[in-house]
Protein backbone atom coordinates (compact mmCIF):
# COMPACT_ATOMS: atom_id res chain seq x y z
CA UNK A 1 0.00 0.00 0.00
CA UNK A 2 1.48 3.48 -0.94
CA UNK A 3 1.71 6.11 1.66
CA UNK A 4 2.50 9.29 2.45
CA UNK A 5 4.71 11.42 4.87
CA UNK A 6 2.46 13.31 7.42
CA UNK A 7 4.08 16.17 9.53
CA UNK A 8 1.87 18.07 12.23
CA UNK A 9 3.26 20.81 13.31
CA UNK A 10 1.84 23.60 16.35
CA UNK A 11 3.68 27.02 16.99
CA UNK A 12 4.63 24.81 20.55
CA UNK A 13 6.77 22.14 17.88
CA UNK A 14 6.03 19.13 15.63
CA UNK A 15 3.28 16.78 17.01
CA UNK A 16 3.92 14.16 14.86
CA UNK A 17 5.75 12.81 11.64
CA UNK A 18 4.78 9.66 10.19
CA UNK A 19 3.38 7.49 7.33
CA UNK A 20 0.01 6.93 6.52
CA UNK A 21 -2.27 5.44 4.34
CA UNK A 22 -4.89 7.72 4.26
CA UNK A 23 -5.42 11.41 5.85
CA UNK A 24 -9.11 12.40 6.46
CA UNK A 25 -9.64 15.93 8.12
CA UNK A 26 -12.97 18.71 7.97
CA UNK A 27 -11.36 22.20 5.96
CA UNK A 28 -13.61 24.76 5.85
CA UNK A 29 -14.36 23.38 1.65
CA UNK A 30 -15.89 20.67 3.48
CA UNK A 31 -14.19 17.15 4.56
CA UNK A 32 -11.10 16.26 2.98
CA UNK A 33 -9.73 11.83 2.00
CA UNK A 34 -6.58 12.55 0.87
CA UNK A 35 -4.58 9.69 -0.64
CA UNK A 36 -1.12 9.59 -2.43
CA UNK A 37 -0.78 11.20 -5.53
CA UNK A 38 -3.43 13.88 -4.23
CA UNK A 39 -2.98 17.06 -6.05
CA UNK A 40 -1.08 19.92 -4.49
CA UNK A 41 -3.73 22.00 -2.13
CA UNK A 42 -3.64 24.06 0.45
CA UNK A 43 -6.83 24.35 2.70
CA UNK A 44 -7.80 26.08 5.95
CA UNK A 45 -9.21 23.92 8.34
CA UNK A 46 -11.51 24.18 10.67
CA UNK A 47 -11.50 23.03 14.53
CA UNK A 48 -12.04 19.10 14.18
CA UNK A 49 -10.85 15.61 13.94
CA UNK A 50 -7.62 14.91 11.76
CA UNK A 51 -7.66 11.01 10.96
CA UNK A 52 -4.77 9.30 10.52
CA UNK A 53 -5.03 5.45 8.78
CA UNK A 54 -2.67 2.99 8.25
CA UNK A 55 -5.27 -0.54 7.42
CA UNK A 56 -7.59 -1.01 9.90
CA UNK A 57 -5.43 1.43 12.97
CA UNK A 58 -6.78 5.04 12.57
CA UNK A 59 -5.01 7.79 14.63
CA UNK A 60 -6.62 10.69 15.55
CA UNK A 61 -5.89 14.23 16.50
CA UNK A 62 -7.76 16.93 17.57
CA UNK A 63 -6.83 20.15 15.90
CA UNK A 64 -8.26 24.06 16.66
CA UNK A 65 -7.63 25.57 12.58
CA UNK A 66 -4.94 25.96 10.72
CA UNK A 67 -3.74 24.81 7.15
CA UNK A 68 -3.53 21.88 5.57
CA UNK A 69 -0.45 21.28 2.90
CA UNK A 70 -0.97 18.53 0.26
CA UNK A 71 1.85 17.82 -2.72
CA UNK A 72 1.00 14.09 -4.09
CA UNK A 73 3.95 12.64 -1.59
CA UNK A 74 3.16 14.19 1.69
CA UNK A 75 0.95 16.52 3.77
CA UNK A 76 1.77 19.06 6.03
CA UNK A 77 -0.59 20.33 8.63
CA UNK A 78 0.37 23.73 10.15
CA UNK A 79 -2.08 23.63 13.47
CA UNK A 80 -2.98 26.47 16.18
CA UNK A 81 -3.32 23.15 18.40
CA UNK A 82 -3.12 19.21 17.88
CA UNK A 83 -2.99 16.88 20.48
CA UNK A 84 -3.45 13.33 20.45
CA UNK A 85 -5.91 11.45 22.36
CA UNK A 86 -3.35 10.67 25.44
CA UNK A 87 -2.50 14.11 25.35
CA UNK A 88 -5.57 15.46 26.25
CA UNK A 89 -6.26 16.68 29.66
CA UNK A 90 -10.28 15.34 29.72
CA UNK A 91 -11.01 17.38 33.10
CA UNK A 92 -9.50 20.84 31.81
CA UNK A 93 -11.77 19.90 28.10
CA UNK A 94 -14.71 19.72 30.61
CA UNK A 95 -14.05 22.97 32.39
CA UNK A 96 -13.30 24.99 29.41
CA UNK A 97 -16.99 23.13 27.74
CA UNK A 98 -18.21 24.59 30.65
CA UNK A 99 -17.09 28.25 31.25
CA UNK A 100 -17.98 28.82 27.22
CA UNK A 101 -21.86 27.54 27.80
CA UNK A 102 -22.39 29.86 30.72
CA UNK A 103 -20.66 32.48 28.69
CA UNK A 104 -23.06 31.48 26.08
CA UNK A 105 -26.51 31.09 28.47
CA UNK A 106 -25.19 34.41 29.93
CA UNK A 107 -27.39 37.71 28.81
CA UNK A 108 -24.57 40.22 29.46
CA UNK A 109 -23.48 42.89 26.34
CA UNK A 110 -20.28 42.64 26.68
CA UNK A 111 -19.57 39.16 26.00
CA UNK A 112 -18.15 37.86 23.34
CA UNK A 113 -20.03 35.26 21.64
CA UNK A 114 -17.88 34.24 18.65
CA UNK A 115 -14.39 33.43 21.06
CA UNK A 116 -17.37 31.64 23.21
CA UNK A 117 -18.67 29.74 20.32
CA UNK A 118 -15.18 28.64 19.41
CA UNK A 119 -13.90 27.93 23.06
CA UNK A 120 -17.04 25.45 23.08
CA UNK A 121 -15.99 23.78 19.92
CA UNK A 122 -12.63 23.16 20.59
CA UNK A 123 -13.67 21.53 24.24
CA UNK A 124 -16.16 19.53 22.78
CA UNK A 125 -13.59 18.64 19.67
CA UNK A 126 -11.44 17.21 22.36
CA UNK A 127 -13.60 15.53 24.27
CA UNK A 128 -14.65 13.20 21.06
CA UNK A 129 -11.11 13.21 20.29
CA UNK A 130 -9.94 11.60 23.92
CA UNK A 131 -12.83 9.10 23.70
CA UNK A 132 -11.48 7.48 20.41
P1 LIG B 1 -8.38 26.45 27.86
O1 LIG B 1 -9.47 27.43 28.11
O2 LIG B 1 -8.49 25.20 28.70
O3 LIG B 1 -6.98 27.05 27.82
P2 LIG B 1 -8.43 26.67 24.98
O4 LIG B 1 -9.30 25.99 23.95
O5 LIG B 1 -8.62 28.14 25.12
O6 LIG B 1 -8.65 25.88 26.37
P3 LIG B 1 -6.09 26.71 23.34
O7 LIG B 1 -5.86 28.19 23.26
O8 LIG B 1 -6.78 26.03 22.16
O9 LIG B 1 -6.90 26.36 24.69
O10 LIG B 1 -4.71 25.95 23.61
C1 LIG B 1 -3.65 26.50 24.37
C2 LIG B 1 -2.63 25.40 24.62
O11 LIG B 1 -3.14 24.47 25.56
C3 LIG B 1 -2.27 24.58 23.38
O12 LIG B 1 -0.93 24.18 23.47
C4 LIG B 1 -3.18 23.35 23.48
O13 LIG B 1 -2.62 22.22 22.83
C5 LIG B 1 -3.25 23.16 25.00
N1 LIG B 1 -4.53 22.60 25.46
C6 LIG B 1 -5.71 23.28 25.56
N2 LIG B 1 -6.67 22.49 26.09
C7 LIG B 1 -6.08 21.28 26.31
C8 LIG B 1 -6.54 20.04 26.85
N3 LIG B 1 -7.80 19.88 27.25
N4 LIG B 1 -5.66 19.02 26.95
C9 LIG B 1 -4.39 19.18 26.55
N5 LIG B 1 -3.88 20.31 26.03
C10 LIG B 1 -4.71 21.36 25.91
Amino acid sequence: MKTLKVSVVTPDGPVLEDQFEMVSCRAQSGELGILPGHIPLVAPLEIGDVRLRNGNDTNHLAVSGGFLEVRPDKVTILAQTAEKPVDIDVQRANEAKERAERRLQSHQDDIDFKRAELALKRAMNRLNVARD
